[in-house]
């Protein structure tokens, strides 16, 4: 084993593993439910896949085009024209991005300057704030009210200063669950009109939103759409986390510039898989079915475990299920859900690691994600805590 001798200061002295690797690596090890990472416990559609097969077979397998093929980019154009009528250019305003990870890097990587302040709402998705800080800027955190998840526009406000660059938001929400309103993005448009501050809206969870609720996206918002990267996942949507494929749209002037980055960054992604979306994406159901697919798990894993000691809010988009267990224990989120995995056999997400200073507010996040044979069996073991 070689050693490094040689001094060399991390760019990230304070970022752990991410609690996905760690909660999953030990879901494996002790042989429990993994009810922790999000990822479908079940197969993308067939069809799909023979898709993928069919475009490797057709030869489709060197370099795609850098800002991702334009049939994917069409039809990606074609489906913000038909569900909110707006308009975005496949030519210049479309990237197809090496999942939505890499849609939100490059983001934050075309537009945050050292001692840039980018306002960030907690919990956060684990991968804004070390982001923000590899390209010197500050995240600025507004921690949301545990319970209600509800943003105060009036603290955003007082937040923003000449050095903020950048809001950063995601509906529907991970982890909590909660969803923005058009209340919420009107006053997101007060704050932001009349100044140069960008935003970034991670909709990965666009097509999982219930109860008849309808996605606010960023691009229905002028104010908002004309400086906003909107970043997107087919993973979540079409149930193969593992392939990556994502996407971002921008106005022209910002795409150009996030293009500048993207092609140092991964140049161009898979390119067998996005001919197969471009030609899945054709037909609407397979992404609007989603919506009631997921409602039915997430009612058929709370009907379960409604007697429970477990407190809850029905989750409102995601594939997330908030449980707050402090009628249960009183130990940290953190331990609870090591103990879980390691007794009881389910694994979960302690919030805590998303939170402004660790906030242990005694929840854990349940990914519902998963077979209806699976979700009896998570609740079978919920019930006996
Ligand atoms: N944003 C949020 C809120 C997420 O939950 C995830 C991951 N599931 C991502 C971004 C990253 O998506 P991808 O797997 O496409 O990189
Ligand atoms: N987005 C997924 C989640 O929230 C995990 C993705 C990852 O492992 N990085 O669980």
């Amino acid at each position: 084993m070689l050693i490094y001798r040689h001094s060399f200061q991390s760019k990230l002295p304070e970022v752990p593993t991410s609690i996905f690797s760690v909660m999953s690596a030990l879901a494996h090890k002790e042989n429990a439910l993994n009810l922790s990472q999000g990822f479908p416990d079940f197969e993308s559609d067939k069809n799909l896949i023979n898709m993928v097969h069919k475009a490797m077979v057709n030869g489709k397998n060197q370099y795609a085009p850098m800002p991702g093929i334009f049939s994917l980019r069409q039809a990606i154009s074609n489906k913000m024209e038909h569900l909110y009528g707006v308009s975005y250019n496949p030519e210049t305003e479309i990237t197809i991005t090496a999942g939505a990870t890499q849609a939100i890097f490059t983001a934050i990587a075309t537009t945050v300057k050292k001692d840039d302040e980018v306002l960030i709402f907690k919990p956060a998705y684990d991968c804004y704030e070390p982001t923000i800080q590899l390209f010197g800027g500050k995240a600025i955190a507004v921690q949301l009210d545990p319970e209600s998840f509800i943003i105060d526009w009036k603290l955003v406000k007082s937040l923003i200063t000449d050095k903020t660059r950048m809001i950063i938001v995601n509906t529907p929400h991970n982890p909590s669950g909660r969803i923005l309103t058009a209340i919420d993005m009107l006053q997101l448009e007060n704050i932001l009109k009349d100044t140069n501050i960008l935003l970034l809206s991670d909709e990965v969870y666009e097509h999982i939103i219930f109860d008849g609720e309808l996605h606010q996206t960023a691009a229905l918002y002028p104010v908002l759409a004309e400086r906003a990267f909107i970043t997107a996942s087919f993973g979540k949507t079409f149930h193969n986390t593992g392939w990556k494929i994502g996407y971002c749209l921008a106005p022209k002037e910002l795409m150009a510039e996030f293009r500048k980055v993207h092609q140092f960054n991964v140049f161009s992604v898979n390119h067998p898989t996005q001919v197969a979306l471009a030609e899945y994406l054709k037909t609407p159901s397979n992404y609007l079915n989603l919506n009631n697919f997921y409602q039915q798990k997430r009612d058929l894993f709370l009907s379960l475990i409604k007697d429970t000691r477990f407190e809850f809010i029905p989750s409102k988009g995601t594939y997330f299920q908030l449980l707050n267990f402090k009628n249960i224990t009183d130990e940290s989120d953190y331990d609870f859900a090591i103990r879980l995995t390691k007794e009881q056999k389910i694994a979960s997400v302690p919030i805590s690691v998303f939170n402004e200073n660790g906030l242990d507010t005694k929840v854990l996040r349940f990914c519902f994600a998963k077979t209806d044979e699976t979700i009896k069996k998570a609740a079978e073991i919920l019930c006996n805590i």
